[in-house]
């Protein structure tokens, strides 16, 4: 497993980090800007996970009435963070609530939109107490219906960047690189159309399948449509922020993708 090493000045900023006020992390923005600042990190979005309408998943997320603290805590974080902090959100896309996230977000003003698949219908496929359920899964099919759910979600321009791409690997369940390319080629020409990036998350690093998202292959498809890529750590810690971010990097070289544009935003004012 890698360690979470210090960084150099050619570090990428963590675009991908939670708080405690989703329900299952630790730390505030502050926490987390100074951990960044001390591991030699440009800059940090925050992106907890954003509230949805109230029957979606309200365990795993902030609820809605606690969105002004949020704002506040980074408020906060912005006047006194050694580096620019971005105030963000990761939203689910799930079809039944994906108006209402939209018609949300443009109330917001935000720096950054991570976008995430988490479920499909009413499984959460990602989450280890229902990692049971693959064992009668079609993989194909499973694959499939994420990059279903995918497509949409950049379809209609949800967010900035797509997080995670390849995740239903993360027990290390996936179909054979022909039928992947059949399945995740489409989807990364419309995010390539869309100008859209794609995130390196280094959690998988740390993930039964032990490699970060997406895969080396899906990667260098991407380089090849012109994507460029954020660097998140999905930190749930403020510890964890940055982790293998040196490992990233070398990846995101070795593919030959470039870092995108959003990469050197700074916090609106
Ligand atoms: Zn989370
Ligand atoms: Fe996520
Ligand atoms: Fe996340």
């Amino acid at each position: 497993m890698p360690e979470n090493v210090p960084h150099t000045a050619q570090s990428p900023p963590d675009y991908h980090t939670h708080t405690y006020l989703c329900k299952h992390a630790e730390g505030t923005p502050v926490d987390y800007a100074f951990h960044a600042a001390g591991k030699g990190l440009p800059a940090i979005a925050v992106t907890d996970h954003s509230p949805m309408p109230d029957d979606y998943d309200p365990e795993h997320r902030m609820a809605a009435d606690r969105f002004a603290e949020y704002r506040n805590l980074i408020r906060c974080a912005q006047e006194v963070s050694p580096v620019p902090v971005l105030a963000g959100v990761e939203v689910d896309y799930v079809p039944r609530c994906a108006m209402a996230v939209r018609d949300w977000l443009q109330r917001q003003s935000l720096d950054i939109v991570l976008g995430s698949v988490h479920f499909l219908d009413y499984w959460a496929f990602d989450d280890p107490s229902q990692r049971y359920l693959w064992d009668s899964a079609d993989v194909i099919a499973v694959w499939k219906k994420y990059f279903g759910l995918v497509r949409a979600m950049v379809e209609m321009e949800l967010c900035d960047v797509v997080a995670h791409l390849d995740l239903p690997k993360k027990f290390g369940r996936r179909p054979p690189l022909k039928v992947q390319r059949e399945i995740v080629l489409p989807v990364l020409d419309l995010i390539a159309a869309k100008g859209m990036a794609v995130e390196i998350n280094t959690s998988g690093l740390y993930h039964p399948v032990g490699e970060a998202y997406p895969s080396p292959d899906i990667l260098s498809w991407a380089a090849e449509r012109g994507i460029g890529v954020t660097f998140g750590s999905d930190a749930h810690l403020p510890e964890r922020v940055g982790a293998a971010f040196d490992l990233a990097v070398g990846l995101a070289r070795e593919c030959g993708v470039a870092w995108h544009p959003l990469c050197h935003r700074r916090p609106q004012a």
